[in-house]
């Protein structure tokens, strides 16, 4: 069994383990405030469980928590227990263990980034420093502090020699801005209530001890938020970072497969954006022997997903990249190149524009009397066509299939909700809104990857507001960035 933080909700800031554990856990129970994509790499036969609270509502009781925990871990079973942040800050994990170690069970603890340690960060505060802060304390503002049971001593806070970090605090804050000015804490300390923290619509709001509280409900700042006091805050006007992001506070939606969404999501993320995924299409593959390539002078190769595949088969039939040796191999683009390069083949042609027509531009020069190319079932036949034309016998081998995704209603909701969409092929776009039905997409801008996506989507009378010059992921990233800047300004 084991008590595992998931960090205080960018992906990113998962730790190593925590992933680990997650991908091969056989039961997973988690809380609210984990990362969405969290349980992304969890075991598709593994069972998920929610046990936090619906919307403000009571979260399971704690005891049925434990009891769940202690049913699944006495079954053998391999048991994430996962908690936002990390799970002895705050987080009743402390409890959770001691449950379970008196019940005989071992546990162990993975540590996570907590948030008031991690928003500060995004927030461009750091909590200690050298000429600001010695020391830090963490604190709960979960109770009211005028009541007399309260367990924190508020006057020794207020004459505390650092930074104060106040969780679950938002409801509170005036109690305990009051009840710290009234124990003799500066009324001009610099404070910041982060909300949010570390996701894409992270909102930072700043003041003093005596304005913040104030400031935080004119904003309508709501959980989960940290407050910060201390004079570190003011460091925040020069460390501000990451709402700097070139795609901060933006929303935007991958329709790609899901085995292909991730180096795209990673890199949107990278860039401060919040990603939705909503893969409308997946790759099927289709079976069958291994092409007989000593046959052909010419191999076109149009995807990575055709690359892998082709791949795939040539090592059912025991061979490996020897069987493209004396072949000249083209790609139609840097990511089917770098997908080639991956099994040891460097491509002979790449051309300048990655579609088709590019493709057939570049093999103008090229002498082809057998080609092959290997591709997906439905694609378009500029290629087999043009190299017909010039007398040279083509085989087409189909080595996938692109079938529709079905999306969740979440999924659908979040996409058509979304600043952007990105289209990384015309099959993209077809899915996609066969997927999110007619409802209009609300007001989001449309990323193609190029000119043929583009044309898809003209064919569903949609005018794509970004199209990329360089038809690749990096190409689409670019293009997309510059929108956001232009949009922005
Ligand atoms: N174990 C967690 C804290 C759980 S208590 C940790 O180590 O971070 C829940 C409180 O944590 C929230 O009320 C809020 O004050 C804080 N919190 C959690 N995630 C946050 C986030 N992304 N931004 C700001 N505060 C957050």
């Amino acid at each position: 069994m084991y008590l595992v933080g998931a960090g205080p909700g960018d992906p990113g800031l998962l730790t190593a383990r925590a992933l680990e554990l997650i991908a091969t856990a056989d039961v997973v129970l988690y809380d609210r405030l984990i990362p969405a994509s969290a349980l992304t790499g969890a075991r598709a036969d593994a069972e998920l469980i929610y046990v936090g609270k619906e919307g403000g509502g009571p979260s399971m009781p704690q005891g049925q928590i434990d009891q769940a925990l202690l049913d699944h871990a006495r079954a053998g079973r391999t048991v994430v227990r996962l908690k936002g942040g990390d799970p002895f800050v705050f987080g009743r994990g402390g409890e959770e263990a001691e449950a379970l170690r008196g019940a005989g069970i071992a546990v162990e603890i993975v540590p996570g980034v907590t948030a008031g340690v991690a928003a500060p960060a995004y927030a461009g505060i750091p909590v200690t420093h050298r000429e600001a802060a010695s020391a830090v304390a963490f604190i709960t503002g979960h109770e009211d502090p005028a009541k007399p049971e309260s367990s924190l001593d508020w006057s020794a806070l207020a004459s505390f020699p650092g930074t104060l970090v106040v969780y679950m605090g938002v409801r509170q804050l005036g109690a305990i801005a009051e009840r710290l000015l009234a124990s003799g804490r500066a009324s001009d300390e610099p404070a910041a209530v982060i909300e949010r923290g570390t996701l894409s619509d992270q909102r930072v709001v700043t003041g003093t001890l005596e304005t913040i509280a104030a400031r935080a409900a004119a904003e309508a700042v709501r959980a989960p938020a940290i407050a910060v006091l201390g004079s570190v805050v003011a460091l925040r006007e020069r460390l501000q970072w990451f709402e700097r992001l070139p795609l901060a506070g933006l929303t935007v939606a991958v329709t790609r497969a899901r085995a292909q969404a991730s180096a795209l999501a990673e890199a949107l993320r990278s860039l401060g954006a919040a990603v939705v995924e909503a893969p409308a299409i997946r790759i099927v593959p289709i079976d069958g022997p291994a092409p007989e390539l000593e046959r052909y002078d010419l191999v076109c190769l149009t995807s990575p997903n055709g690359v892998r595949l082709l791949f795939e088969r040539l090592a059912s039939a025991g061979r490996d990249a020897r069987a493209l040796a004396g072949r000249r191999v083209a790609a139609i683009g840097p990511g089917t190149a770098a997908a080639l390069r991956g099994h040891g083949v460097i491509a002979d042609i790449v051309p300048e524009r990655f579609v088709a027509e590019g493709l057939v531009e570049a093999l103008l020069d090229v002498p082809v009397a057998h080609a092959l190319i290997a591709r997906a079932t439905e694609a378009r036949d500029v290629l087999p066509e043009a190299l017909r034309a010039r007398g040279a016998s083509v085989d087409v081998l189909a080595l996938y299939e692109t079938v529709a995704e079905p999306l969740s209603e979440s999924e659908r909701a979040a996409a058509r909700a979304a600043n952007y969409v990105t289209f990384t092929s015309s099959s993209t776009v077809r899915f996609f809104f066969d997927a999110v039905g007619p409802a209009p997409l609300e007001g989001a801008r449309l990323v193609s990857i190029g000119p043929v996506t583009s044309g898809a989507l003209r064919e569903r009378g949609l005018e794509p507001d970004v199209e990329a010059s360089r038809h690749d992921i990096d190409g689409l990233l670019e293009a997309l960035v510059a929108d956001a800047a232009t949009s922005r300004s």
